[in-house]
């Protein structure tokens, strides 16, 4: 599909590195459930561990609104709905197993690289927009010869359409910046203990994060590199 080398290259090796990650490292790993300590169960909330129905007390009768009808919540069990009486139920955490997964550097490398590429691949179509959209709308931008501040704020648009490998030299690394403030604050975001990174430990969380955009820089060299190339084989499947 491409025709860059580099890609290819690239896409092979991440392959044979992910590969070898998941063999050395696994996908998970188990610890004790921090929930329930390992044993699977945790104290009903609804009945708080007696296993006594909480409308009609253990009764089996509607005591609320007529004491001579069968208990509504329990139907006449007199047991606990919630729990079936035991005082306990399955941990919601590990779903009773008593092991807590959590993640591998690998994994955690692949799932915040997986959001780099995909905020990085977002940001880049919408510079690509905009800067399209913008020459459009001024058109006289095409008959400026030269342009010397960058920090004119139509430079990238003159650029555009002046020389795009130039303007795809601008834009990779603002995106790329922009996706690792991104994925990074996003990260940060869910570092609440019900988020998915009560699954990683800080050091797991780390390695994951700096091994992700490391790997997200390499692409974003190729990516310029090889823009042509990529920008060509996304054309034909249009
Ligand atoms: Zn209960
Ligand atoms: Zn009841
Ligand atoms: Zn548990």
């Amino acid at each position: 599909m491409f025709e860059g080398v580099r890609l290819k290259l690239f896409v092979i090796g991440l392959i044979v590195l992910f590969s070898v990650g998941f063999y050395v490292d696994r996908f998970a790993y188990g610890k004790t459930c921090p929930e329930c300590g390992g044993t699977g169960e945790v104290v009903c909330t609804s009945c708080n561990g007696i296993g006594t129905c909480s409308w009609c007390g253990g009764s089996g009768k509607d005591r609320i609104f007529n004491p001579d009808a069968v208990c509504p919540l329990c139907d006449g069990t007199g047991d606990c709905r919630m729990c079936d009486g035991t005082g306990f139920r399955n941990c919601d955490a590990c779903v009773g197993s008593g092991v807590f997964w959590m993640f591998s550097a690998t994994s955690a490398t692949l799932v915040f690289f997986i959001a780099l590429l995909l905020s990085f691949l977002a940001l880049f179509g919408f510079e690509y927009f905009v800067h399209s959209l913008w020459l459009n709308r001024n058109p006289w931008v095409r008959d400026v010869k030269e342009m010397h501040f960058w920090f004119n704020p139509m430079f990238l648009t003159w650029l555009f359409h002046l020389d795009r490998k130039k303007w795809v030299k601008w834009v990779t690394p603002i995106c790329l910046v922009g996706a690792i403030l991104i994925v990074f604050d996003f990260a940060l975001i869910l570092v609440v203990p019900s988020g998915i990174l009560s699954r990683m430990t800080p050091e797991i969380f780390l390695i994951g994060m700096v091994s992700a955009i490391g790997l997200m820089t390499l692409v974003s060299l190729i990516w310029y590199k090889d823009y042509d190339k990529i920008s060509s084989a996304f054309s034909t499947l249009e």
